[in-house]
């Protein structure tokens, strides 16, 4: 049976199990600071910043798709930052793609670059022949984004590991349901589940997993101690979220390898990126390393004039950063000054009914 199928149902019911006549069926959310602790030993919650039995239930169900250890984050920077700080130490190289998040590169650069970290800034296609000697951490994200460039993951683990040297995966653009890189040989993977996990644009969240309980315990205690910990309600809002993770992501990708498709045919379109497509410079290694081709779709238009109108006239795509939400959104990367063209559009292709979406879509992409 289809290992996929089998944990999303499992995911579903994480907790029937341990009810008891009269619980709620939906996960209670616990606001506690404190805990009844007339003394320590044997306690199952002691303060909130150690643990609360919210995020648990979220990490738990994290922990059946990654089939890892989990620890949550308030956000997925928080996750990253986490992961790279339990890990890193003065001196250390690390190396991080020049086309991934930049919130990452921002953060490396300006955070631990200051402490003596050398920070390596590379781009994702070459990580493919790149020479990791003298690395600490190898850091990838794929595919790319907003690029989506892709790199064969056990292929850079196995050369990154042959030198010494951590592969962390940010596995955001896909989910542990489309790719597993911790299967694949990664240390650790981080992701922002304020994405398609959490998928409704109304929380930010993050998690690490990882299968080396050493330096899962780094990461739990650097939550401790740094005190960047969830909040029950939105840990709450994750795990409703979550519950339908898997029945949203077949959705949005089926729609949107269908909408690459098309887009290809329409006339003033250009350059269009999506790792399934046939003829994509990706598509060999995205076949084989990812369940399916996502729901992200990158795409050229004449310039950034023409890319502003097709975003405010589609009725069905929001115009808003971030991606992986139950509506469809896009927005021009360059105004982030990211490095592709001016009419460049990453599309983020929600839950509509696909027909009606791509109707509208046609519309707004005709001259
Ligand atoms: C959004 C995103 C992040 C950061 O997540 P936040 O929850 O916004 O902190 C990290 N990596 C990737 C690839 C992302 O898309």
């Amino acid at each position: 049976m289809d290992l996929n199928a089998i944990k999303a149902a499992e995911l579903l019911h994480h907790r029937s199990k341990g009810l008891a006549k009269g619980d709620p069926v939906s996960l209670p959310i616990v606001p506690a600071a404190t805990f009844h602790l007339p003394e320590v030993a044997g306690a199952s919650h002691i303060y909130g910043r150690n643990g609360m039995s919210t995020w648990e239930a979220v990490e738990a169900q994290l922990a059946i798709l990654e089939a890892a250890e989990v620890v949550s984050f308030p956000s997925g920077m928080a996750a990253i930052s986490a992961a790279l700080m339990a890990v890193l130490k003065q001196g250390d190289r690390l190396i991080v793609p020049a086309d991934g998040y930049y919130v990452t590169r921002v953060f490396s650069a300006g955070f631990l670059a200051p402490f003596g970290v050398d920070v390596v800034e590379m781009a994702t296609r070459d990580y493919a022949t790149a020479d990791f000697s003298g690395a600490a951490v190898v850091y990838l994200e794929t595919p790319s984004n907003p690029g989506l460039d892709v790199v064969d993951i056990a292929d850079v683990v196995a050369r990154a590991h042959a030198v010494g040297a951590l592969v962390i995966a940010d596995n955001t653009t896909m989910t542990p349901l489309l790719q597993r890189p911790l299967d694949l040989g990664c240390d650790l993977v981080v992701a922002a589940d304020t994405k398609a996990p959490a998928g409704h644009s109304d929380v930010l969240f993050g998690h690490v997993a990882g299968r080396d309980a050493a330096l899962m315990a780094r990461v739990r205690d650097w939550r401790r101690l740094s005190g960047a910990v969830p909040g029950p309600f939105e840990a709450w809002q994750v795990h409703r979220g979550l519950e339908t993770l898997e029945l949203r992501l077949e959705r949005m990708c089926g729609s949107a390898a269908v909408i690459a498709e098309r887009l290809q045919a329409v006339i003033g379109v250009s350059a269009v990126r999506y790792p399934w497509l046939a003829g994509d410079a990706s598509e060999a290694v995205a076949r084989r390393q990812m369940g399916s081709g996502g729901f992200l779709i990158g795409f050229q238009m004449a310039d950034a004039a023409r890319a502003e109108r097709f975003l405010s006239e589609c009725p069905y795509v929001v115009q808003s950063t971030s991606f992986g939400g139950t509506h469809s959104s896009g927005e021009r990367r360059a105004r982030w000054g990211d490095a592709v063209a001016e009419g460049f559009i990453r599309l983020s292709v929600g839950i509509e009914p696909v027909e009606v979406l791509w109707a509208a879509m046609a519309e707004a992409l005709r001259d």
